[in-house]
């Protein structure tokens, strides 16, 4: 089967400065890192080392090939990937020594994806397919919904919040992925608890917590602990979370042992510093040791 992944890729320009500058300032940084990443990137990058067949749809700009390629070497089919004019989508991220950061995020690309884009890829998906979203694309509910349409596990994960684009796709979604503080913001903009949602599996994970899954329909609650690690870095934990549960569901796993491999893959990610390009392979999730 194959994952869709509708997804934002950026490139992530990590500034190392003596302290975080203050309005009016000029500051020479001292080092500069530049990596791959967007939580749809770092998605998709999850789903492959998890051993799926993954299918990226986005967009990034003229400066933007060498994402692509890198989302290839990662096992990533990326012929669902347009190139546009403009730029591809980016974060400058300023580093001060004690590890503060400000981050000034452009959309870029990411949001000039269009709905005939994602209706064009969605043309060769086939019912049993699974359909990825997060927030941070356009084209967003007309996927969604296409996707919905043509049999496909629509699933959701409502990152960076916000209530409108997320009650705008809550009709089309078979599971939907939030964490704690986003569960929150969705209790409160619907006025609803999740289990009142007619989403039939609503997954919140919990930081070190582990995560809670809802079975609306049975009215069933599942708590999944998370395994005892020492975190190093949680970037990215949420983002290995969800390819890894979406790539275990697509591979024919019961929701809880999808969970299961979920949990112990996010664990080992917590262990190490950085996003995409440390994202663990199934491999190294089923050789842990705890
Ligand atoms: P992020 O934005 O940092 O990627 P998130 O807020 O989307 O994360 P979290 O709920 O923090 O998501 O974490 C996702 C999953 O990662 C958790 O459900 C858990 O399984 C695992 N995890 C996170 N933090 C830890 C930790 N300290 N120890 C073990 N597992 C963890």
């Amino acid at each position: 089967m194959t994952i869709w992944n509708l997804g934002s890729i950026n490139a992530d320009l990590v500034y190392r400065v003596p302290h975080l500058p203050a309005p009016g300032e000029t500051l020479s940084a001292t080092a500069r890192e530049v990596w791959l990443g967007g939580k749809g990137a770092n998605m998709s990058v999850a789903a492959a080392r998890a051993g799926a067949h993954v299918r990226h749809v986005g967009a990034v700009g003229r400066d933007g090939a060498w994402m692509v390629e890198r989302l290839l070497e990662y096992g990533v089919d990326t012929r669902g990937i347009a190139t546009r004019d403009g730029a591809s989508g980016h974060a400058v991220i300023a580093v001060d020594p004690a590890g503060e950061n400000l981050i000034l995020l452009h959309p870029g690309a990411n949001r000039e994806v269009s709905g005939e884009t994602v209706a064009a890829a969605l043309e060769e998906a086939a019912p049993g397919d699974s359909f990825l979203f997060q927030n941070e694309t356009s084209a967003q509910e007309e996927g969604a919904a296409a996707a919905a349409a043509r049999g496909l596990r629509v699933v959701h994960a409502a990152a960076p919040f916000e209530a409108e684009a997320v009650r705008a796709v809550l009709p089309h979604l078979d599971l939907l992925v939030l964490n704690a503080v986003e569960a929150a913001q969705l209790e409160a903009a619907t006025g609803r608890d999740l289990s009142d949602l007619t989403v039939a599996d609503i997954v919140v994970t919990l930081g070190s917590e582990g995560c809670r899954w809802i079975a609306t329909a049975r009215g069933e609650v599942v708590t999944i602990p998370a395994l005892p690690v020492t975190p190093v870095d949680t970037t990215g934990a949420g983002d290995t979370f969800t390819g890894y549960l979406v790539a275990g569901l697509d591979r024919g796993m019961p929701m809880r042992q999808a969970l299961g491999l979920a949990t112990r893959a996010a664990a080992l990610m917590v262990t190490r510093a950085g996003t995409a390009d440390v994202i663990p392979d199934l491999a190294e999730v089923q050789a842990m040791r705890l």
